[in-house]
């Protein structure tokens, strides 16, 4: 890792850039809610808010660790990296990854989804570049995780089946996430489920269901887990491009 600056310190030096402009616009702002609120508010200073934005530095922040740790989002280094005296190193940093493979990029999906919703009702340049920022953040950690799950898949594959996150459709955990992620997708499963009285049904039509994981989450459904879908929705949902696995 680079020893110029340590990525937490560079994150806060940017966030108090763009606090402190904003605040001179307004001086009740202190945090990035408020922030998010003025750029709503005020679509007269949007684009001074996004040159705020840009000039700080804080929408590419998320190229230090992309720089830091290359082979973490690229299998073939990945193998280049791993000589036999960091083999245990490499498999304790790729179990940890996939322990947390769906929660630990949940806070990305969830920013995503929230100014993606703000975008729909009052389009800003500032919330287009927060946008772009999330997708990227959304798909790095997508291919950070998968890195590792397929590392180990090779090496260790008993570790894919113990450590790997498994986020059953339809619990309690699976709607705290969906709820925020995809909140539609949420609705429609709970119709589902009172109308069949059961939660062993299909998320999308209440039919008798399998659970899947979406291999290619990212960009199909942020942020979304895994889905209980029957053999019809499976079929339809693969058409539109979701890459569905079962899970067991
Ligand atoms: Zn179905």
């Amino acid at each position: 890792m680079s020893k110029r600056s340590n990525p937490l310190q560079l994150m806060r030096e940017a966030q108090n850039e763009i606090l402190a402009f904003v605040r001179s616009l307004d001086p009740e702002v202190e945090n990035f809610t408020d922030v998010d609120r003025v750029v709503r508010d005020h679509p007269e200073w949007d684009a001074a808010i996004a040159d705020a934005y840009r000039k700080s530095g804080y929408l590419d922040l998320w190229g230090h660790e992309l720089s830091a740790h290359p082979y973490r989002y690229d299998l073939a280094l990945m193998e280049e990296v791993a000589e036999p005296r960091l083999l245990a190193d490499m498999r304790a940093y790729c179990v940890g990854t996939i322990r947390e493979y769906y929660s630990g990029g949940v806070r990305f999906s969830v920013n995503l989804a929230h100014y993606e919703a703000s975008q729909q009702e009052s389009p800003r340049e500032a919330v287009g570049l927060l946008i772009d920022l999330y997708q990227t953040l959304v798909r790095d950690h997508d291919r950070r995780v998968e890195t590792a799950r397929q590392w180990l898949a090779k090496h260790f594959p008993e570790d894919v089946d113990q450590h790997l996150e498994r986020i059953v459709p339809h619990t309690p955990l699976w709607f705290s996430i969906v709820d925020r992620v995809e909140p539609r997708l949420g609705a429609i499963a709970r119709m589902s489920i009172s109308s069949e009285q059961s939660v062993e049904v299909c998320s999308s039509c209440g039919d008798p269901a399998n659970d899947y994981r979406i291999a290619n989450a990212a960009e199909a459904m942020p942020g979304v887990p895994s889905l209980r879908l029957c053999d019809d929705c499976v079929v339809i949902r693969t058409v539109f491009g979701e890459i569905l696995e079962a899970m067991d």
